[in-house]
């Protein structure tokens, strides 16, 4: 997975989450649901939304150069 893609699945999943967590007046288990998946969001969000030359987290960088080598990445 590139870090474009991580950003990406981040986003998607958080809104899921978040909806989820809003679908609680409907059932108590979407509050479980979307609590997850924000949990998930942020772990892939970790693992993969990483500068593929050394590793660091890319953080709120905006531009497409890594904050801490200064490696081209496309995110
Ligand atoms: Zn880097």
């Amino acid at each position: 997975m590139n870090p474009k893609q991580a950003k990406h699945l981040f986003f998607v999943l958080g809104a899921a989450g978040f909806v989820c967590i809003l679908l609680v007046v409907v059932h108590p288990l979407f509050l479980a649901a979307g609590l997850l998946m924000a949990a998930a969001a942020i772990v892939l969000n970790l693992m993969f939304y990483r500068c593929p030359c050394c590793r660091a987290h890319l953080g709120r960088t905006s531009g497409n150069h890594c904050p801490h080598c200064g490696h081209f990445v496309e995110h």
